[in-house]
């Protein structure tokens, strides 16, 4: 069966279909994710932008980059943040993964998700799963996303 996910922002002015599923998922604890969500981590997963589009509000996002080359998306009227992109990826889109309608699964492979950016944990939260963690960014990274942009 085909995957379709749908997904949007808190208030419903933003609103996404996904039609295939997320190459890459991870809980990142970097300093940028967790202030710009105002959360303890945030998890991302990458799809390929292929099989996403945006239904509706997507012209009346803020975007805001905490990063050279990477921009985060938000709904103007919510605040929430729902994706992030990165300019040298051009055709992966990063999706809050908490986003998605009914917490579904984006469909990556689940024992690739891990965390990454432990090293800037908040200090407060413990962590008690099984799931592999790395100190900074996980080493394949680049290469999955790299990937998922060139279609692969
Ligand atoms: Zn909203
Ligand atoms: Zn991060």
């Amino acid at each position: 069966m085909a995957l379709k996910l749908t997904g949007g922002c808190f208030c419903g002015q933003v609103r996404y279909t996904i039609t295939a599923p997320a190459g890459y998922t991870h809980h990142c604890h970097c300093s940028n994710c967790r202030r710009i969500h105002g959360a303890a981590f945030v998890t991302y997963s990458m799809f390929p932008r292929s099989g996403f589009r945006w239904e509706s509000g997507a012209d009346s996002m803020g975007a805001f980059s905490t990063s050279p080359g990477v921009s985060r998306r938000f709904c103007r009227n919510c605040g929430t943040h729902v994706a992030g992109e990165v300019a040298a990826f051009p055709n992966v889109i990063s999706i809050s993964t908490a986003t998605i309608d009914g917490c579904q699964w984006p469909g990556s492979p689940r024992e690739e998700l891990r965390h990454g950016w432990v090293s800037s944990k908040a200090p407060w939260l413990d962590l008690n799963d099984n799931l592999p963690r790395h100190e900074k960014w996980y080493p394949g990274l680049a290469a999955a996303i790299r990937a998922i942009n060139e279609g692969k």
